[in-house]
């Protein structure tokens, strides 16, 4: 078994497949971008485990194929991404609550031939919070953007008991409708805007955290504005950024100048991966191990 802080040599690793290695892995299209084989394979090298984690391109009109696939093939878990998370939930046997409310399925885990959805997205981003001291607990929260990692980070935050959640995206309707989504059952308020709403200033500024959850600022656009201006931001405040190419986004950039303490995308990359591979494994992630992988996968690539 590897220490923790040695990097395991997974390609060799991955060398030494036979034909008792348990297959994981992950469905997208395209998926050779994806960073999730590098991070379970260091994994499972530094625990000594014969498991392997493969990238597979699945086209849309292929995912039922593919579903079946799992079955017939005996893989024990696969990851799922876009632009496949909601489309996979009708070919499951059962969902977890998150993965029922949000509609969507990241992760799949095969037992007794029976297929359960998972979202560990929401889940992982609290976990990358929670590791540098924050929680949405009783705070303030203001999530920009209303795509599918808005919907998964959401519905986190109002689990962990939010006091006060705003939702604003360029397009208002697409906010209302996820605030429609999560609403029900749910205590904490709701509030949503437009980026251009008046509102939108008044709740980013009175807003403990705030998550940017928009792609603005991804690779290679890297140089554009911040989806909110610098202005807006201050101390005291939490401002966090999904995007992880580049980790250092404008927006955590102008953040930090305004004296914010900010949070980028690599931790709940890292910790969604980790929830997947404890389930699947039983076993506690290693997470530096997971980490480290991540960061050298981003390393190699244009930022
Ligand atoms: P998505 O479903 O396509 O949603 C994109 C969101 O960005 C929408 O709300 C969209 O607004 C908004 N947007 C796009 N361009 C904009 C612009 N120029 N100005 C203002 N708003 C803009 O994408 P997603 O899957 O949620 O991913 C969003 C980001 O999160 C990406 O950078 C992705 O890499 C990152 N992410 C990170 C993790 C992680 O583990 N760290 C996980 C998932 C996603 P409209 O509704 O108006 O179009």
């Amino acid at each position: 078994m590897m220490t923790m802080d040695a990097q395991p040599d997974w390609q060799s690793w991955c060398a030494g497949l036979n034909g008792k290695t348990t297959v994981t892995g992950v469905f997208g299209w395209p998926v050779e971008h994806s960073l999730s084989p590098p991070m379970h394979n260091a994994a499972f090298a530094a625990l000594g485990l014969n498991w392997a984690y493969v990238p597979f391109p699945v086209q849309p009109e292929e995912l039922r194929a593919a579903i079946a696939g799992v079955r017939a093939l005996g893989i024990r878990g696969v990851n799922v991404t876009i632009p496949h998370k909601s489309a996979v939930i009708e070919f499951l046997d059962e969902l977890d609550d998150v993965a029922a409310t949000l509609e969507a399925a990241n992760t799949i885990d095969v037992c007794d031939g029976r297929l359960t959805g998972y979202n560990t997205d929401g889940p992982g981003f609290v976990a990358s919070m929670r590791e540098i001291g924050w929680s949405a607990a009783g705070r303030a929260v203001t999530i920009i953007g209303a795509g599918g990692s808005s919907r998964a980070v959401a519905a986190a935050v109002l689990r962990e008991q939010a006091g006060r959640l705003s939702i604003i995206n360029r397009t208002p309707a697409k906010a209302e409708a996820l605030a429609l989504l999560l609403s029900s059952g749910q205590a904490a308020q709701i509030t949503t805007a437009g980026l251009a709403a008046a509102h939108a200033e008044e709740w980013v500024r009175e807003a403990e955290i705030v998550v940017d959850c928009t792609s603005v600022g991804m690779y290679p656009h890297v140089d554009v504005a911040p989806v909110v201006p610098a202005g807006w931001l201050h101390e005291g405040q939490l401002v966090c950024d999904l995007t992880y190419n580049p980790r250092h986004t404008v927006l955590l950039k102008v953040a930090q100048q305004r004296g914010a303490e900010t949070l980028d995308g690599t931790g709940m990359l890292v910790h969604q991966g980790a929830i997947a591979f404890e389930q699947w494994t039983g076993q506690p992630a290693p997470i530096e191990i997971m980490r480290q992988a991540l960061l050298n996968a981003l390393q190699q690539r244009p930022a």
